[in-house]
């Protein structure tokens, strides 16, 4: 069903040191039955056909969606939860509407290949990203956790030319 306003509560991480935020949004509605329709559009990370859960990796953030609520990890504040959060609920309301177009999938998509990302970063593992090497790195972007910006020696040809392979694997999210 639609989702037409939801009820957002913030939470700190455990670790006291850590300055991002979480989010539970409460939706005025359930949309269960619509979250294989929104693996298919979305390309989910994860899906849990018994709880049932989707959970997406987009930009650094783990996202994931139950029959009524919406979790997000890693917030800087909670003006990019209200971006994430309506972007949501466009994607929700516009796949509801199209829901009889869209073949329900109940598996997981395909993840960018590490070594073709390897390929393309500096490979100097000068550790600027926070990681201890650029293979490391790599495998963060292919799981959704980091993203070209996160690697500051990059030149803008490889950087384009990573975002524009990573695009092929996921949707268009939030701006
Ligand atoms: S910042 Fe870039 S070049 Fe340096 S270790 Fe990380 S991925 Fe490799």
């Amino acid at each position: 069903m639609r989702v037409k306003s939801y009820r957002k509560e913030f939470a700190l991480p455990p670790n006291p040191k850590a300055r991002h935020l979480r989010c539970y949004a409460h939706l005025d509605g359930n949309i269960g039955e619509l979250l294989p329709h929104l693996n298919t559009v979305l390309g989910g990370h994860q899906y849990d056909k018994e709880t049932p859960s989707l959970t997406l990796k987009f930009k650094g953030k783990l996202i994931t969606l139950y029959s009524q609520m919406i979790a997000i990890n890693i917030l800087k504040d909670e003006a990019e939860a209200d971006s994430i959060l309506e972007w949501l609920r466009r994607e929700i309301n516009e796949t509801w509407k199209r829901r009889r177009e869209i073949e329900p999938s109940y598996e997981v998509s395909a993840k960018p290949r590490i070594l073709d990302i390897l390929r393309l970063l500096p490979k100097t593992n000068c550790q600027q990203c926070g990681q201890a090497t650029c293979m490391v790195f790599a495998t963060q972007v292919s799981e959704g956790v980091s993203c070209p910006d996160d690697c500051p020696p990059m030149d803008e040809p490889s950087r384009r030319k990573l975002q524009k392979y990573l695009d092929a694997y996921q949707p268009a999210c939030w701006s």
